[in-house]
């Protein structure tokens, strides 16, 4: 039994392959609810892959996923809707939806066939844009963002679905130092003032380990390590996973560590990046 006010989700035994392809081998851990969870690895180690057998995109291969207390391969698409809110790496914007029409697109879950969106569905749509702060954009085109403005859409739109969970696959990759700051701060607020639970993939190590309360670091379809980023981000994993060395240090404002990489053969001039 898994007790959903200790852990939201429980991977047990998880294997998935592309066809004869294995891609994740026998993943095993526990979300803990209200945590900040990121997963971290190399490209190409299965984290992307990991979140879609988590939104049920994809079905193990072998193990299974148990949510809220039910396994994954049990709760209907629209239920789980309506629990788990996905903002997906990508989003073509090739449409010029405005972004109010974008972010009510997350109560579809909770429409019926004949009747559209009552006034609790827009009140809810208002509150989960004031919350990433799109309120001011509702009426402009979502094509016509900057990438920034139309990450926190995509978070609002996930929001409208009023979920317990929300998966994020690298929520930060195409935005500058100010907007990767201001998704973080978003992300651990509505942890903190709403009571969600966040899992994201992570390619910048060091934002991981400053946000995250609790990494899964992969390597080649396993968990090599898992905990605390303080447990997680050590040089000898870094050096294991990512084949760089490194140096830790304890941030100054933060007390979370902080990693630089060398390039190998600079170990001994001390060139970090
Ligand atoms: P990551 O997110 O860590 O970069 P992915 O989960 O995207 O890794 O990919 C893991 C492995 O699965 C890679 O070797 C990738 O080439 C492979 N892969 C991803 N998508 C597919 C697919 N649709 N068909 C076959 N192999 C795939």
């Amino acid at each position: 039994m898994l007790d959903p006010s200790i852990a939201i989700l429980s991977v047990e035994r998880l294997s998935f392959c592309y066809g004869e392809q294995p891609i994740l081998a026998d993943l095993n851990f526990q979300v803990p609810t209200g945590s900040f969870t990121g997963i971290i690895g190399p490209n190409g180690s299965g984290k992307t892959t990991l979140l879609k057998c988590l939104n049920k995109t994809l079905t193990p291969t072998d193990g299974r996923v148990v949510f809220c207390d039910q396994d994954l391969r049990g709760i209907r698409v629209k239920t789980l809707a309506r629990m788990m809110g996905v903002v997906p790496q990508q989003w073509a914007a090739d449409f010029a939806f405005t972004v109010r029409e974008v972010v009510m697109m997350g109560r579809f879950p909770y429409l019926h066939a004949l009747s559209g969106e009552q006034a609790a569905d827009w009140e809810i749509g208002r509150r989960a844009m004031e919350m990433t702060k799109t309120w001011e954009l509702a009426d402009r085109p979502i094509t016509e963002l900057s990438g920034g403005e139309r990450q926190r859409v995509l978070i609002a739109q996930a929001l409208a679905q009023t979920p317990r969970l929300l998966l994020l696959d690298e929520p930060t990759s195409h935005l500058d130092v100010s907007q990767t700051l201001e998704i973080c701060a978003l992300m651990a607020e509505l942890i903190r003032k709403q009571g969600l639970t966040i899992i994201a993939v992570f390619h910048d190590l060091n934002l991981a380990g400053r946000y995250c309360d609790n990494l899964l670091l992969l390597k080649a379809g396993r968990i090599y390590a898992q905990g605390s980023p303080e447990k997680v981000l050590t040089v000898e994993n870094v050096e294991a996973v990512f084949g760089v060395k490194a140096v830790v240090r304890d941030e100054p404002n933060t007390g979370k560590p902080h990693i630089f990489f060398f390039m190998k053969n600079r170990l001994k001039s001390k060139t970090a990046f």
